[in-house]
């Protein structure tokens, strides 16, 4: 009985030791918090800043932020000029509480993308970069009105360091420490890559303070950080990401219009934008013809679909006046699969967004149009309208009803309307102003274009509304409506169609 007991006591000896206490519970991390914590409320204090701040307690800092500070009002973020400005404040109340000094940190300008718009600093050690961090974000996202701020900057001391050993150097090393990389076997005009950065190499003990030294960084297969003045390996390490890939789909109704059939089947979004964190980066994909996205790096989390094309913006038109845009989380990793399906919302986008890619790809493929030339549109879906569908040339938007979710004709419609005011450098087939004498004699060929495309596209010969179809099989062969000639002549027979 008293071995077992002895036992008992020299295995936990044993194994507390690997095991240890969790870096969150140790003593080191409650003194850290405890710094960081004082920190947060000077900088609140001091820099009137309301919101979140995240830490990072290896290095001692802050890591993000997002809120707003109370005397900053923002009332045109559209404007780059007076953006850049209120940028450059926000800069100059973080200087103090950011690692690098001001002379490292190098403005890399100002960017928008579909969020908002960011200014991005990357930090220069006598002129080298910092290997996995030092870059400083700082975005004001319109839709929900606050600043983010991204913060990856380390303290590095100005003191020049001149590397002895050269890039065949680095090479070398390479060659004679990892004898069998997998890539060069495998393909034999690849070869390893080098550069010179600041590195930490203390990269993988969370509970060790950061030191950096100037290394040569790079390998293939492996991982080598070599220290570029003494040649000591720091770091070798297989490099295996871990990849994810997600696949993009939605419902969609590919009979309705031809049969009335409301049959919806699962189809994957070719060319839909899928937004991640790769390594605490934000980025942003477009899925492949098989609704495929790649995303690499080790710690991929965040990934969220938007109704999103490089042509096509999807919003919610039921939810007004904010019309959001469509979105959906990845939730489940083991299952990367996002799908949009029509019972999540009103009016049916998923179906719609399906059509409107293919639809335009199919223009493409038909010679109509080339995407690159096809302008960007807005398209909310589930309005509230009479009519099927509407489009704003001006706005460049279009709006869809509720009803027409199921369909795939008046989204067609509406985007060949785009199409022929683009084509016709800014201009309908009607002139403008509109008035009775141009309407009928022009009026009946926009109509034309937009109704007869849409069939063509599905080939088939009925173009179908919400409550009433046309069948133009008595009227014409669809296939012949790519000959432009008989469009012309369709348009003296004005005033049929009113869409
Ligand atoms: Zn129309």
């Amino acid at each position: 009985m008293k071995s077992n007991v002895t036992f008992l006591i020299l295995m936990l000896l044993s194994v507390l030791p690997i095991f240890g206490v969790p870096y969150e519970q140790s003593e080191e991390y409650t003194r850290k918090q405890a710094i960081l914590n004082e920190r947060a409320e000077q900088f609140k204090a001091e820099t009137d800043f309301i919101g979140e701040i995240s830490f990072n307690h290896q290095y001692t800092m802050f890591s993000s932020m997002m809120g707003n500070f109370r005397d900053i009002e923002i009332t045109v973020p559209q404007d780059t000029l007076i953006m850049k400005k209120i940028f450059d404040q926000v800069f100059t109340r973080l200087k103090p509480y950011i690692p690098a000094s001001e002379g490292q940190l190098l403005c890399m300008g100002i960017t928008r993308n579909m969020f908002g718009i960011y200014v991005s600093y990357k930090q220069l050690v006598n002129g080298y970069p910092v290997f996995g961090a030092g870059s400083l974000k700082i975005s004001y996202y319109s839709r929900v009105k606050q600043f983010s701020i991204v913060n990856s900057t380390v303290h590095i001391q100005d003191v020049s360091v001149k590397p002895k050993l050269t890039i065949d150097d680095a090479l070398k090393i390479y060659s004679e420490n990892v004898l069998n990389d997998e890539i060069l076997i495998l393909f034999q005009n690849r070869e390893a890559k080098f550069k010179l950065s600041y590195c930490n190499i203390n990269e993988y003990k969370v509970d060790t303070e950061p030191i950096y030294r100037l290394c040569w960084v790079g390998g293939l297969a492996s991982k080598l950080v070599i220290d570029a003045v003494s040649g000591e390996i720091y770091v070798y390490d297989n490099v295996s990401m871990h990849d994810l890939a997600v696949n993009i789909g939605g419902t969609a109704l590919l009979q309705s219009d031809n049969i009335g059939n409301l049959n919806a089947s699962n189809e994957v979004f070719n060319n839909t934008i899928v937004y991640a964190f790769c390594d605490e980066l934000e980025i942003y994909r477009y899925s492949n013809d098989q609704g495929n996205v790649f995303f690499h790096g080790e710690l991929i989390s965040n990934v969220k679909a938007y109704l999103q094309s490089s042509k096509f913006t999807f919003f919610d038109g039921s939810i007004t006046p904010e019309s959001p845009q469509f979105t959906k989380n990845l939730t489940d990793e083991l299952d990367p699969l996002i799908m949009f399906d029509y019972y999540d919302y009103i009016g049916n986008p998923s179906n719609q967004y399906y059509h409107s890619v293919k639809y335009l790809d199919w223009l493409s493929n038909n010679g109509v149009t080339d995407t690159l030339l096809y302008p960007e549109l807005d398209i909310a879906t589930g309005c509230e309208m009479l009519s099927s569908g509407q489009y704003y040339p001006l706005g460049s938007l279009i709006k869809i009803s509720r009803e027409s979710g199921m369909l795939s004709s008046p989204i067609c419609h509406e985007m060949t309307h785009t199409l022929v005011y683009h084509t016709l450098g800014e201009n309908f087939f009607s002139p403008f102003p509109p008035n009775s004498q141009f309407q009928m004699l022009f009026g009946g060929m926009d109509e034309a274009f937009s109704i007869y495309y849409p069939c063509a596209y599905r080939d088939n010969s009925s173009f179908r509304f919400p409550e009433l179809s046309y069948d133009l099989s008595n009227t014409i062969n669809v296939i012949s409506i790519l000959n432009m000639k008989w469009i012309t002549s369709l348009g003296q027979n004005p005033g049929i169609f009113k869409v």
